[in-house]
C-alpha cells in the first residue's frame, strides 16, 4: 500500500472537497486499490473497501487511530486509541451470502447510494436489503437473520466499536465510519499543506510543484526559519 504523498493527498483533496462523502469514499477507494478498475469500485462489497481504506490510513497516517466520542447519556467526552488488533480480521468478502435458501449480495457503495436520500433508516435498511436479494420483496425472512448473516460476511462493511462511559457507566456501540474519518484527515492535512506552500512560496519564490516535491522532513526545516 503506497502512502499519499503530499501532491496526491492535495489532488485527492481538491476533487473530494465538494462531492457527496459516497463519491468522497470511492475517491479514497481509488487511491487505495489502484489495481480495481475505477468502474467497478462502488460495486465492491462494502467491507473490501473498509479494509483498503483504513490500509491506505495506516500507510499515510500510521497505525494510532485516535477517537473520541461524547456519551449519549451523559455528555461525558470519551477518547481512545483503536489499535490495529481490536478490529476483524481482513479478509475478502464474498459476493454474496445464501440465508434460508434465498441469496444476498454483500452491500456495496452504489447500494449505499441507492438509499441514500431516505430518511426512515427502517425503510432505507428493508430497501437495501430488497437491493441486495434482487427481488421486487424479500420473502417471509426476518430482517435480523439476513443482516446478520452479511455481517459475518462482511464484518468491514459496518463497524461499530464497544463503549463503557467511566463517568456514568453506560454502555454501547458506536458506529465508526472509516471513510469519514479518513476524509477528515485528508482534509486536514491538505489545509496545513496549503499553509506550508503559501508561506514558502512567499519567502522563497518557490513553485508549489517544488514545495510538495520536498521531503516532509526538509519542507519542515524551512518553515522553522520561516515561522520559527
Ligand atoms: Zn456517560
Amino acid at each position: 500500500m503506497l502512502p499519499l504523498t503530499s501532491s496526491r493527498l492535495l489532488a485527492l483533496w481538491e476533487h473530494g472537497a465538494p462531492r457527496h462523502p459516497l463519491d468522497r469514499a470511492l475517491l479514497l477507494f481509488a487511491q487505495a486499490a489502484p489495481d480495481i478498475p475505477a468502474e467497478q469500485l462502488a460495486d465492491r462489497p462494502l467491507g473490501e473497501c473498509n479494509a483498503a481504506l483504513m490500509r491506505l490510513r495506516w500507510s499515510s497516517f500510521g497505525s494510532r487511530v485516535a477517537l473520541w466520542l461524547d456519551c449519549p447519556t451523559c455528555g461525558e467526552r470519551m477518547e481512545f486509541e483503536l489499535m490495529p488488533d481490536q478490529l476483524p480480521a481482513m479478509q475478502q468478502p464474498p459476493e454474496s451470502v445464501e440465508v434460508a435458501g434465498q441469496r444476498f449480495r454483500c452491500p456495496t457503495s452504489r447500494d449505499l447510494a441507492r438509499v441514500a436520500h431516505m430518511v426512515d433508516m427502517e425503510l432505507a435498511a428493508d430497501q437495501l436489503l430488497l437491493g441486495c436479494a434482487g427481488n421486487s420483496e424479500v420473502p417471509g425472512i426476518p430482517r435480523e437473520q439476513i443482516e446478520g448473516a452479511l455481517e459475518s460476511a462482511d464484518p468491514w462493511a459496518d463497524l461499530s466499536l464497544a463503549f463503557q462511559c467511566p463517568a456514568c457507566g453506560r454502555d454501547g456501540e458506536a458506529g465508526f465510519d472509516v471513510a469519514s474519518y479518513l476524509w477528515e484527515e485528508v482534509d486536514v492535512s491538505a489545509r496545513q499543506l496549503l499553509n506550508e506552500v503559501h508561506l514558502l512560496a512567499q519567502t522563497y519564490g518557490w513553485s508549489e510543484a517544488e514545495i510538495l516535491a520536498l521531503s516532509p522532513a526538509r519542507r519542515s526545516a524551512y518553515l522553522a526559519r520561516v515561522a520559527p
